[in-house]
């Protein structure tokens, strides 16, 4: 069974200079995509479910479906896949308990818009349960700005992590990794068009990553792994692709691929990707329909929505991670 922690996966990752894709999963497709895509890779791989996926999914079934991913790895590939499964994003010791008690290796618990030592003492006690059951901890300091946000992220230092708070934090807490903020994003729409500028074809370039605030906090956690959240690209041939075939999604906007190559490079060891995913299996999926409008069995335009998932990982895997190879 390789179902592990991410402890392993990390310490190989900041050694290594690469990050572990992160993928969030909420069914059976996703899932196949995601997991075919990381044996044909031979990368390391950490499915996150979050507590909306729970809800929509129910965690058995989400569990079920990754321990039967393992075993197929095993018996159809040969392949001992090693897979973390964390949470996303927990927002209560009592969510993080339930998920520690119902066989995930890791959580998070996200308690970044408290207090700075409210945050430290809800980490202190999800970590606590943790570590008692052999289960690892993302925390996060600083809070992600998203499109909803009023707040001009330039102007708005107070969003970013704050790096002499990171040492205090990640001493008190005993956290395993910490998610910062250095300007990236959630969703598809990470960036108003006032925040960007527009390059020569139209499309919206947002502001680079905080790469100063990501040295100044690796400085002062030498060999501690580093999380980035909200970091898909959002692929502007797939939003045309959707926008062609009946979607609506006007200047959506992401992180550019190069700014999280770099980020992998240096101490970050766990990029989530959601987005992308979601936006690589909209357009198959649309596009499909568009050109076969008589079909109407399920299976003819998942298998295509499948596809894409794989294809959008290994593409991660590959050209923004550099984690292939590494499991
Ligand atoms: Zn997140």
């Amino acid at each position: 069974m390789a179902i592990v922690t991410s402890k392993e996966m990390f310490k190989k990752a900041y050694d290594g200079g690469y990050a572990v894709g992160a993928f969030n999963v909420n069914n059976m497709e996703i899932i196949q995509g995601i997991c075919d895509a990381a044996i044909e890779q031979r990368a390391p791989l950490i499915l996150q479910v979050s507590k909306g996926a729970r809800k929509y999914a129910n965690h058995i079934y989400l569990m079920k479906l990754i321990e039967a991913a393992v075993e197929d790895a095993e018996q159809n590939a040969g392949f001992d896949l090693p897979i973390c499964v964390h949470l996303d994003h927990g927002d209560s010791f009592e969510l993080c308990k339930s998920c520690i008690d119902g066989g995930f290796t890791s959580v998070m618990i996200d308690a970044s818009s408290k207090p700075f030592a409210e945050n430290i003492e809800i980490t202190r006690q999800v970590v606590a349960y943790a570590h008692d059951h052999g289960v690892v901890v993302e925390a996060e300091l600083g809070t992600l700005a998203g499109v909803e946000d009023e707040v001009k992220v330039s102007a708005e230092d107070s969003s970013y992590t704050r790096p002499e708070e990171v040492e205090e934090f990640v001493s008190k807490t005993g956290c395993d990794s910490l998610a910062i903020a250095i300007g990236t994003s959630h969703g598809a729409y990470k960036f108003t068009p006032e925040q960007c500028t527009r390059n020569e074809k139209g499309i919206l370039v947002p502001p680079p990553l905080r790469f100063d605030v990501l040295e100044e906090v690796s400085k002062r956690l030498p060999g501690f792994p580093i999380v980035l959240h909200g970091s898909s690209s959002v692929p502007q041939e797939f939003v045309k692709i959707i926008n062609e075939n009946g979607g609506k999604m006007p200047d959506a906007v992401g992180i550019p691929e190069e700014q999280l190559r770099k980020a992998a490079s240096l101490s970050v060891c766990k990029i989530n990707i959601d987005s992308d995913l979601r936006l690589a299996m909209t357009a198959s999926i649309r596009q499909y329909l568009a050109e076969h409008p008589a079909d109407f069995d399920p299976r003819q335009y998942l298998k295509p929505g499948r596809q894409a998932i794989k294809d959008m990982v290994a593409h991660k895997m590959v050209d923004v991670l550099g984690c292939n190879g590494k499991a």
